[in-house]
This record gives C-alpha cells, sequence and structure tokens, in this order.
C-alpha cells in the first residue's frame, strides 16, 4: 500500500493526509481553463464569478453515464436552486436536462427560457395559486407536498378530462441526521400512502411519481440505498392496496460535491464519495426487480453537478497582523500552557478580500479552497481571510496556510458555483459580473457587475421627500 502510493504522491501528501502537517508551499491556481487569472480580474474586474463550461459539461456526462450505465431509465431535472443563471440552465438543457423548480419566479424563469411545461418538475412547500394555475394549464409535473395544496390542486383540476399528472414528494428516514421533514408527506406513519390512495381515486388526477429528497451533500451512498429501498416498498404498498403502479421515482439532489465543511481533513477527493458509489446504491435496488417492472428513475442533482464549475476570484485589498499577546510561561498551568501552544496554530496574518459572504453564503459551512494565482517563494503561515462587509462575522476562512500576499493579490475560491451566486446578496455592495469561460477557453461576459441604477431601479422616492 505504501510502496505503491511513492512515486505518485507530491512531497507535499502527507499535508493532505494529516490535518496537523503542514507543508513547503501552498499550491497555486494560475488560470482556469486556459486564461490566467490575474488576467481575468484584468478584464472583467475584481471580484468575479467565473464558471468553466468544460467542468460543467464534464461533471454531466460524467454523471448521467454512471447512472445510464447501470440503469438505462434515468433522467435528470437541473435545479434551478442551485443555480439558476441562465447559462447554466441552457448548458445542462443541451446535455438533456429538464428543469426542477420549486417558486413561481424559478418557474417563470424555466417557461422564459423554452422549457415546456412538460419539461418542468415543480417542487416546493409554497406554490402560489396563480402559478399552480399556470403550471397545470401548461402540463408541468407537480409534486404535492401536502394537504393544503393537495386540496387546492384537486379544486383546480376538477371536472378535467384527461388526468393531471402528479407526484408526491415523501419524508422519510434514511439513516442520515437530521431527517428533513419539513417537505412532503410522511412515509412512516402512513401519510404518504394516505396521500397517494386520495390522489389514486381521484380521476382528475393521475399519480405519477413518489419523490423525496433527503438532503445536500450528503456523504453516505447508503443513504439512497434505503431511500430507494423505502419509496419501493411504498410504490408496491400503493400498487397492492391502490391497485395502481406508479410509474416514476424521483430521489432528488444532495450528492455531494468535491468540497469539505469546516474542520473536516481533506483532500475532498478522498472523503467525498465517487458518483459511481451514488449509482451503484440506488440502482442496484432497483435491478433487482423484475425488467417490466422497474420504474423511471429521476435525479435532481444540483451541487453535484454545478459546484466545481464555479469560481470565485477576489483581490487583497489590505493586510493585517493579528497582534496576539503571549503570556509567559511560567504563570501558566501546564494544561493553560498547552492550550496557548494550540493557540498559537491561529492565524498570524489576516487579510481583507474585496469579495465577503454577500457573495459566499455557503461560506459558513464549507470548507473553501483559496488559493493563490501566482507562485511566491515563501512558506505558508497560518492565515486569515476577510470579507469586505462591515461586519465582524464576514470571514472567507478563518484559517488558511498562505505565503505572503501582497495588495492585488488575486485569490481563486473553489468549488462556490452551487447555491452562492443565487444565495448573494446585494448588502452594502454591488454583485459582481460574472464571466463563463466556454469550451473553446474564451471568456465570455455573462451578467455584468450591477450598477447603481440596477440595484434601486424599483424604487420609488414620493416627490414629497425629493431634494430640490
Ligand atoms: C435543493 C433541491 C435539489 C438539489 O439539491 P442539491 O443538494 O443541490 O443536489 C433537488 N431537489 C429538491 C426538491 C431540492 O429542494
Amino acid at each position: 500500500m505504501i510502496s505503491g502510493e511513492l512515486g505518485s504522491n507530491n512531497p507535499n501528501a502527507a499535508v493532505d493526509r494529516n490535518y496537523y502537517a503542514r507543508g513547503m508551499h501552498v499550491p497555486a491556481l494560475f488560470e482556469i481553463d486556459g486564461n490566467p487569472i490575474p488576467a481575468l480580474v484584468a478584464e472583467f474586474g475584481s471580484p468575479l464569478f467565473v464558471f468553466s463550461e468544460h467542468t460543467l459539461r464534464n461533471k454531466a456526462r460524467h454523471a448521467r453515464e454512471a447512472f445510464k450505465r447501470r440503469y438505462p431509465k434515468t433522467s435528470f431535472a437541473w435545479s434551478f436552486k442551485t443555480n439558476s443563471l441562465n447559462s447554466i440552465c441552457c448548458i445542462l438543457r443541451q446535455e438533456g436536462w429538464i428543469a426542477e423548480v420549486v417558486s413561481d419566479f424559478e418557474y417563470e424563469k424555466a417557461r422564459a427560457l423554452g422549457f415546456a411545461g412538460s419539461e418542468i418538475v415543480f417542487n416546493g412547500p409554497y406554490k402560489p395559486r396563480h402559478i399552480l394555475e399556470r403550471a397545470i394549464e401548461e402540463g408541468a409535473l407537480l409534486h404535492i407536498d401536502n394537504w393544503d395544496e393537495l386540496n387546492l390542486i384537486e379544486e383546480l383540476t376538477k371536472g378535467r378530462k384527461q388526468p393531471l399528472d402528479v407526484g408526491i414528494r415523501v419524508w422519510l428516514d434514511a439513516g442520515i441526521r437530521p431527517v428533513w421533514s419539513k417537505f412532503g408527506f410522511a412515509l412512516a406513519n402512513g401519510e404518504a400512502e394516505r396521500a397517494a390512495a386520495r390522489i389514486v381515486k381521484n380521476p382528475g388526477l393521475r399519480l405519477h411519481t413518489l419523490h423525496t429528497h433527503i438532503g445536500t451533500y450528503i456523504l453516505a451512498p447508503e443513504a439512497y440505498r434505503n431511500a430507494t429501498q423505502k419509496l419501493l416498498a411504498l410504490r408496491d404498498a400503493i400498487h397492492e392496496h391502490h391497485h395502481h403502479l406508479v410509474e416514476c421515482l424521483d430521489l432528488g439532489g444532495g450528492f455531494p460535491s468535491n468540497s469539505l465543511l469546516h474542520g473536516m481533513a481533506g483532500p475532498a477527493e478522498q472523503v467525498v464519495p465517487p458518483i459511481e458509489a451514488y449509482a451503484d446504491a440506488i440502482t442496484e435496488v432497483l435491478n433487482r426487480l423484475p425488467e417490466k417492472k422497474r420504474p423511471l428513475l429521476r435525479l435532481e442533482s444540483g451541487r453535484h453537478i454545478v459546484d466545481e464549475a464555479g469560481y470565485l476570484l477576489t483581490s487583497i485589498v489590505a493586510v493585517k497582523g493579528m497582534h496576539r499577546s503571549r503570556v509567559e510561561a511560567e504563570s501558566l498551568s501546564a494544561r493553560d500552557y498547552k492550550e496557548q501552544l494550540i493557540l498559537g496554530e491561529d492565524p498570524k496574518v489576516s487579510y481583507i478580500a474585496d469579495a465577503g459572504i454577500n457573495l459566499l453564503y455557503t461560506a459558513a459551512w464549507y470548507r473553501f479552497d483559496v488559493r493563490p494565482s501566482r507562485l511566491i517563494a515563501a512558506a505558508p503561515v497560518p492565515s486569515r481571510i476577510y470579507g469586505s462587509l462591515c461586519m465582524a462575522i464576514d470571514v472567507i476562512r478563518e484559517q488558511v496556510d498562505l505565503p505572503p500576499l501582497e495588495i492585488g493579490d488575486v485569490l481563486s475560491v473553489h468549488p462556490v458555483g452551487a447555491y452562492n451566486v443565487g444565495q448573494s446578496m446585494q448588502f452594502i455592495a454591488y454583485r459582481p459580473a460574472i464571466v463563463l469561460i466556454d469550451e473553446n477557453g474564451m471568456p465570455e461576459l455573462i451578467k455584468p457587475a450591477e450598477s447603481l441604477d440596477d440595484v434601486q431601479r424599483l424604487e420609488r422616492l414620493p416627490a414629497r421627500l425629493a431634494v430640490t
């Protein structure tokens, strides 16, 4: 085992395996798909979101193949809430994805992008009446979340000649904690089967899909095996008791990207199971059924597909020391002395970057990879990266080993393609430009940075308050 690794790992490899080891250097990231990082910032400004079309398509194709090879009846729906940039949605559309939306905004966006109603899966705990009416009219697949929504959908579909295909969202214990019980009908107490029975009896509706989404960044493929078994058991019960065989199982999203949570030792590639492990867990269960009884499998994977395609580039705008005072050892108990040695690992230097948690909402959970964009011939020291907001909680990394940086140094923060753009907020600053690098390595602006006019376009100032 050890000899097998010799020669295949660089001298820094011990650092990768040992949380407490510190290497001789921090790897830099010089370019994205052939574009030098400082040049991207020089052309498009800083901070800057950058998406790699090459990486996005690769991730999508890899996931598609992993499932289709094992289970040909697999299809994918793109989770708009993970990233709803038009370019991202349309790239996935080209890759064969339909749309998965959770709100009126996302539904309207999907339609405006050219997804037909029948190419939209409509999830979420609240679908306002006006958008339900439109979605029913346009033949979207509604995944019903609760009894009140079922009541409303029954009212809106009363007297239909053609039954409307619908699904139900189910929550179940797949073995991971916390169990997401906010969404859908409970499996364990029979609620899901009661909802299914009511739909089966309604001539205006046809129960097409059983859906669950067990969480996000799920590191245990076994959880999906459990979820698949439980949804299949529900499907069997509905078949047996209500004589309707549900056509489709939708296992939602939640597959992890190559990312780490705070406190996890990396590298991510060694912690995060490959997509094939998830494909095995789900399809082994389905493939045990006789071929004619096998359901359609739908997946709504978001994070796994898009996270690694996204980078945030941010520039250092100020350098600060930490100035931690040291207590003399003699005046400390042995325990406190040790504690202080550990605290000695605290950042020695801190930096202010021009991007913060306004653009990286998920920095609260995820330990992003932060890298310089040039070779710096100095040993790394524990450093802290603050964002640019006037808030103490605005920290991108509490502690990260970096060589000494200078003002103007550009850092890449990765992977940030999932959720960050959608959740970024316009708080005291403009949201930055977004660039897509196409498969030939050409960068193209897909969203310019906001201006004052963009931000306050919808504001109305009462005439009596206007400065004259
Ligand atoms: C958020 C969400 C997804 C996508 O989740 P990821 O963790 O990004 O894969 C899929 N389905 C539903 C219903 C969701 O709410």
